[in-house]
């Protein structure tokens, strides 16, 4: 049977007169009809979020996290389901769907463990400063399509553990499980505290600019930020802004090739390329650059090569649609162009269907190439060498990007210093980019404004207000 996608308003699922469908990355099949959300429906969200929020802002966060637990079992209890719609809109293999789902259950239950309290700030014999943290209203989410419950969840958890209630917009390429999320968790959460609509870049701008609206927390490029910021600044709303980055990875001559080969194919390659914190540029020591490029061909022609099937247990798959095929299609053909050395892979058209692209490993490419300096959200991958630390560092930090990166050495001390030198928001060592749900993430210059997980993540989700009581 043809599963039915809906928008859901104050727990109510509504259809809607013009719908959409997406592209199967794997088989370019025209997946299911879905609604797209009018201004009017946005704007009963809206007022049901109002409406809410009035009594789900007084309840306490232990009340909340007991409901986080509920909202964990949603996906638990219909994560085939979830799964299956999920693989078939990202084209993402079963074992890589089952990870977003996974993922958004451990996420859930991280929330529902971890909160913030009230804290003493300050006090004396004349004073006790409390901050309390209360929360902003309604929260937008506008989500992307490369892990779209995770990105989505991590937005709906940390709005609802606050006491926020949140509206969560899936990217257009990748409605289909989000919606059916939101409509399987109707009757846990209170009617209006969390609804869901599709729509596109006219939906996302309304969002921005409604006064009802107090916070927009935001994951895409770095050109929709830009939009994004220059529009919710007109009614002064809280924003964050999770961006573009072109991670670097830094192989120190002493790394441990065993270890650091796989590491970092897995950075370069997992979810064909398509994830914020992908290592995007790999610059290796020129005394062991050879044998790394060897030995990670090989890696790469192993355990990252196209497989068509998706119940195969690839970690790899096509590019999630057709914009994004099309770019990276793109920077393929401008290294063919400038005759940069392509080492493995290269071929933009190897299936017959499907956005699929194989694998590809470019030796060399001059620092200024665009493979180099703009992020390619793709199956491909820039292997640059060095021989001076001070040199690497000042390639590896960028004017216009920081969002994560990575470094490899057997000599801490000698990764610690550079991990530190490196202008990211997270770098990680002797270990792919792979966010913590305990950790802060955030981005640096143009990857990004604020950040979310973590604590300090919730803070971005409330006002804090402090209660200053006088001591006699
Ligand atoms: P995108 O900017 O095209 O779209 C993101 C969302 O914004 C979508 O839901 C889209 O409908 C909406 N949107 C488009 N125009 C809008 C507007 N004017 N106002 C409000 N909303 C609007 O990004 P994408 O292609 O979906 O995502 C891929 C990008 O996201 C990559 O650059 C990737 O690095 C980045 N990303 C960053 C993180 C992070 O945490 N930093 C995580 C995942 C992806």
């Amino acid at each position: 049977m043809q599963p039915k996608f809906y928008n859901v308003i104050n727990d109510e699922l509504r259809g809607a007169e013009k719908t959409h469908q997406v592209t199967d990355p794997r088989t370019e099949e025209e997946l299911w009809p879905c609604p797209t959300a009018t201004i009017a429906d946005f704007e009963d969200a809206v007022a049901a979020a109002q409406a809410a929020f009035k009594t789900w802002s007084r309840t306490t966060v232990a009340e909340r996290q007991a409901l986080l637990v509920k909202m964990a079992d949603v996906f638990k209890e219909h994560a085939e389901e979830l799964s299956s719609i999920l693989a078939r809109e990202s084209g993402k293999s079963k074992i890589m769907a089952d990870i977003d789902i996974r993922a958004s259950i451990a996420q859930t239950l991280y929330y529902s463990q971890n909160a913030l309290q009230d804290e003493i700030q300050y006090e004396d014999n004349h004073a006790k400063v409390v901050a309390t943290h209360i929360p902003l209203g309604v929260v937008c989410a506008i989500c992307p399509w490369n892990f779209p419950l995770i990105l989505s969840n991590v937005k709906v958890v940390s709005s609802l553990v606050t006491g926020n209630c949140v509206i969560v917009k899936p990217s257009p390429f990748t409605p289909y499980a989000v919606m059916k999320w939101v409509e399987l968790s109707r009757g846990i959460l209170p009617p209006g505290v969390f609804q869901v609509l599709n729509g596109g870049a006219e939906l996302g701008a309304q969002m921005t600019l409604h006064p009802g609206v107090a916070k927009i927390s935001f994951t895409g490029t770095i050109a929709t930020g830009k939009r994004v910021m220059a529009s919710c600044a007109k009614t002064l709303k809280k924003v964050t802004l999770e961006l573009a980055g072109n991670d670097a990875c830094i192989v120190c001559a002493d790394a441990d090739l065993a270890k650091t080969v796989p590491a970092v194919a897995s950075g370069g390659f997992f979810n064909a390329g398509q994830v914020c914190v992908a290592s995007k540029r790999i610059y290796v020591h020129e005394s062991i650059y050879d044998e790394f490029l060897d030995r990670l061909v090989q890696e790469v022609e192993r355990s990252y090569a196209i497989q068509e099937d998706p119940a195969a247990p690839s970690l790899f798959g096509p590019v999630s649609n057709k914009l994004q095929f099309d770019t990276v299609k793109g920077i393929i053909e401008d290294c063919k162009k400038n005759g940069y050395k392509i080492v493995t892979g290269g071929e933009t058209q190897p299936r017959k269907k499907g956005f699929w692209l194989p694998p590809t490993i470019v030796s060399n490419p001059p620092e200024d190439s665009i493979l180099v300096q703009e992020e390619q959200f793709g199956p491909i991958l820039p292997i640059l060498s060095w021989t001076d630390e001070d040199d690497v560092i000042a390639r590896a930090n960028l004017a216009n990007a920081g969002l994560g990166a990575s470094v490899y050495s057997s000599d801490l001390a000698q990764a610690e210093r550079i991990a530190r030198r490196l202008e990211a928001g997270g770098v990680w060592i002797n270990h792919p980019e792979r966010p913590n749900f305990g950790a802060f993430f955030g981005g640096i210059k143009d990857s990004g404004f604020g950040g979310e997980m973590g604590r300090q993540g919730l803070l971005s989700y409330v006002y804090t207000k402090c209660l200053h009581f006088k001591k006699d």
